[in-house]
């Protein structure tokens, strides 16, 4: 198997229609193109998924790519924030805090963003924890990008519940998946790990903490 890109080389950055910077998250811009990059790709053979939407950065590179093919964009997140995104946690926005409802809620910030970025067309949110929606799920997609939580149960569940529906010459790509562990922390690379050891996928390598591997044949 093999992409007809170069990885070695930075992805150009892709036109969005929308200012990326005005939308929170924690995504490179180099990731963002590769994204882009890649969907552009996979929305050839059929639908996207994203597990991780978050307010919709990553959403933003991979449906800009997927709507120029009239194709679809899964965007699966509970919204209920990661364990870091909590009140007193490290990343958590005060912001994206429904004082109402005393709950972290990061999904109105994900609806302005779908529309803003007018990929109302394009993106269809699944809101639900991954497992939940993986349990039925029975469409191949043609790329799964795993962005949600960062403990070895939420990277698992992902892994577990999604990897195995790429379909053949499909792309798996996982965020934030760091080989030395100062750089951050484990779980992303050990389902990376898992994914090379499992000899169903072809290593594509990095792009920052962005890793990319294709489905076997
Ligand atoms: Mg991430």
């Amino acid at each position: 198997m093999s992409l007809p890109i170069d990885l070695s080389v930075p992805a150009p950055q892709p036109e969005l229609g929308i200012d990326i910077d005005t939308v929170k998250g924690f995504l490179a811009p180099d990731e963002g193109a590769r994204l882009h990059q890649l969907a552009d790709l996979a929305a050839q053979l059929g639908p996207v998924l994203e597990i991780g939407s978050y307010c919709g950065k990553s959403t933003v590179y991979l449906g800009r790519a997927v709507q120029e093919h009239r194709g679809t964009l899964y965007a699966l997140d509970h919204h209920r924030g990661s364990e870091e995104h909590q009140v007193g946690e490290g990343y958590h926005d005060p912001d994206l805090f429904d004082v109402a409802r005393n709950r972290f809620d990061s999904f109105p910030a994900f609806r302005d963003t779908i529309e803003r970025a007018a990929l109302d067309d394009t993106v269809i949110a699944l809101v639900a924890p991954s497992s939940t929606v993986a349990r039925d799920w029975q469409s191949q997609l043609a790329m799964v990008f795993i962005d949600g939580g960062h403990s070895m149960a939420a990277a698992q569940a992902d892994f577990d519940g999604w990897a195995s529906k790429v379909m053949p010459g499909g792309i798996l790509a996982i965020h934030d998946v760091f080989p030395n562990p100062a750089d951050g922390g484990r779980p992303p690379f050990e389902i990376y790990q898992q994914a090379l050891a499992s000899n169903r996928f072809v290593d594509f390598g990095l792009t920052r903490s962005l890793a990319v591997l294709q489905r076997r044949g």
